[in-house]
């Protein structure tokens, strides 16, 4: 078998909307007895592999090899492998020409690794609203000095803030870290009017797109963002890799993210008894260690199975769910949806809500106990954002499964729908119906707290 033969084998990536996913025919048991088909509706958390992407996987795994340190043959066509995959995922962002894309374990670790990448002094900006992810690496930045933004109410409000922020800010590096679409509300960050505002003030910017690339096209050089990170395991490739892409300057200059082979050009014995180290200048330089060629392979199948299924029709699909999600639940008056920005932001499929009268947990463990779906419900690693969405303290893990909040009170934490192009509508009626019932009727069964979760009791 040769490179481009593996590329070639794909099932039907599934013009036909849903795209196959697995687990789509997967059945769970019913604490009232029965199973069903499960309803997968917590893409923003880790979305179903695609089946074209297991397949992918499958067909390359008997010739699986080490990658960059191999002379044998299927080392070799794993090298190349590795490396066809680093220009799938270039080219799926619409990187320049001189951007790096570094294979990494996720967002966490994208940005991790940028932030121990910035030049000394690196002033950061960011949003109280953003996930923890790309919130609080900056703080452990060495010398990095982090200026954290008030939740702005409109997108027009949040490039003002950023403009008035940096206008102030004292010469040297800057950067400002921005989430392209939220993992709590879903609502769309204006992206390009952040990155003219970080650039008019000598800024660098990197775009979160955990939640916005698998759901919508992301095109660095459009946005004229510096960087991107996201993860596969939320699109659709869940093999245990991640991406950073763009500029290769402050990334060349940096010490090794990890020190170790891979990453190193020479190393020899120094004069004084020590070792001389050459790293490279490459993205190896940050991927030392072997690779995960699978994860790396994973990844780059799921942007072509995207691209080839036409993005912009998932994206059509999606909005048109996404519009029944949020007119079904407008209908119930106890819910009360969560958003920042107006109603009419644009969006991507993941939304939170409380319930008037509910604990999210109890709801939550209801939806899954009783009617087979999976949301999730907590403070989604957001926690300064679902505090302003709240309005009220919020719950501390221990009180998952605390008794519900007294009508007219606000909900302690919040429950999550998110969804994406393996989702069939069935889900999103599915979820609705169970969601009228539970609210009129009440839970069917009784609940109780185990070790910060909220279980069925009996079980
Ligand atoms: N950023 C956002 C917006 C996210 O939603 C998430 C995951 N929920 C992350 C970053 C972190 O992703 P990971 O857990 O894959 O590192």
């Amino acid at each position: 078998m040769t490179v481009s033969e593996v590329s070639a084998v794909s099932t039907d990536p599934g013009l036909c909307t849903p795209l196959a996913v697995l687990g789509r025919d997967v059945r769970v048991p019913l604490v009232t007895g029965g199973e069903v088909t499960y309803a997968a509706l917590d893409y923003a958390a880790s979305a179903p592999a695609l089946q074209r992407v297991w397949d992918d996987v499958a067909a390359y795994a008997p010739y699986y090899g080490s990658v960059h340190r191999g002379a044998g043959y299927l080392s070799q066509l794993s090298t190349d492998l590795f490396e066809q995959s680093r220009a799938a995922v270039a080219d799926f962002l619409g990187c320049r020409p001189d951007d790096q894309v570094i294979f990494t374990r996720s967002t966490t670790d994208s940005l991790n690794l940028l932030a121990a990448a910035l030049p000394a002094g690196t002033r950061v900006f960011v949003f109280e609203t953003e996930h923890h992810a790309s919130l609080l690496p900056w703080q452990r930045a060495d010398g990095a000095e982090v200026t954290c933004l008030s939740a702005p109410r409109t997108p027009e409000q949040a490039v003002a803030a950023l403009d008035v922020a940096l206008h102030g800010a004292p010469k040297g590096p800057k950067l400002v870290c921005v989430t392209g679409a939220s993992n709590v509300t879903g609502e769309v960050w204006p992206v390009r009017e952040l990155a003219a505002a970080a650039h008019r003030h000598g800024a660098r910017i990197v775009l979160d797109a955990a939640q916005l690339a698998p759901h919508h096209p992301v095109d660095v050089a459009a946005l004229d963002v510096d960087w991107v990170a996201f993860s596969g395991h939320k699109l659709y490739a869940p093999f245990g890799s991640g991406v950073l892409a763009g500029r290769a300057d402050w990334l060349r200059e940096a010490e090794p993210y990890l020190a170790g082979g891979g990453a190193t050009r020479t190393v020899t014995r120094a004069g004084d008894g020590g070792l001389d180290v050459e790293w490279h200048t490459t993205a190896a330089r940050h991927e030392a260690g072997s690779p995960n060629v699978i994860g790396a392979y994973a990844v780059a199948s799921a942007c072509r199975a995207l691209t080839e299924a036409g993005f912009d029709r998932l994206v059509a699909r999606e909005q048109a769910l996404l519009t029944r999600l949020r007119d079904g639940l407008a209908d119930i008056p106890e819910v009360r949806l969560l958003s920042l920005f107006s109603g009419d932001a644009p969006r991507v499929g993941v939304l939170s809500f409380t319930v008037a009268g509910w604990n999210s947990s109890h709801f939550a463990a209801a939806l899954s106990a009783e009617y087979g779906i999976g949301v999730r419900d907590g403070l989604f690693c957001a926690h300064p954002l679902l505090r302003t969405l709240l309005g009220a303290p919020s719950a501390g893990p221990g009180e998952c499964g605390a008794p519900d909040a007294a009508p007219g009170e606000p909900s302690l934490n919040a429950l999550r729908v998110s969804f994406g192009a393996g989702t069939p509508e069935e889900h999103i009626t599915r979820f609705l119906a169970a969601t009228r019932t539970l609210v009129r009727d009440g839970a069917a069964w009784s609940y109780r707290n185990e070790n910060g979760r909220c279980v069925p009791s009996p079980r």
